[in-house]
């Protein structure tokens, strides 16, 4: 049975929940950190999202996975015209998603 753990906790859990109620398979730590995150704003151990933050609204938002988080910020980037940042996680390294410039002048 896989477990998770949260220092910020100070608490682990066993996935049976996500498993069997959830369904969620292999994607049980994935629905566990986001459920967690959810409901206490942190977190569990060793779960680091990607964020996507805008530079001119305050929209913005955290995913467990890049695709999601890089769809985010290109359709954001796409529809309002703004630069959104793109921290990956596990590296001090932020990129920035923009719309193409556009060519009329
Ligand atoms: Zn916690
Ligand atoms: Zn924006």
């Amino acid at each position: 049975m896989p477990t998770v753990a949260c220092s910020r906790c100070d608490h682990e859990w066993d996935l049976a929940y996500e498993l069997d109620e959830l369904a969620a398979g292999n994607r049980a730590v994935e629905q566990f950190a986001m459920d967690h995150e959810r409901h206490t704003g942190h977190y569990p151990d060793g779960v680091t999202p990607w964020i996507a933050d805008c530079r001119v609204c305050p929209d913005g938002s955290r995913f467990l996975a890049e695709r999601p988080a890089r769809r985010f910020a290109r359709t954001h980037a796409r529809h309002t015209g703004h630069p959104v940042d793109l921290s990956k996680p596990d590296a001090d390294v932020t990129e920035t998603v923009s719309e193409e410039k556009r060519t009329d002048k």
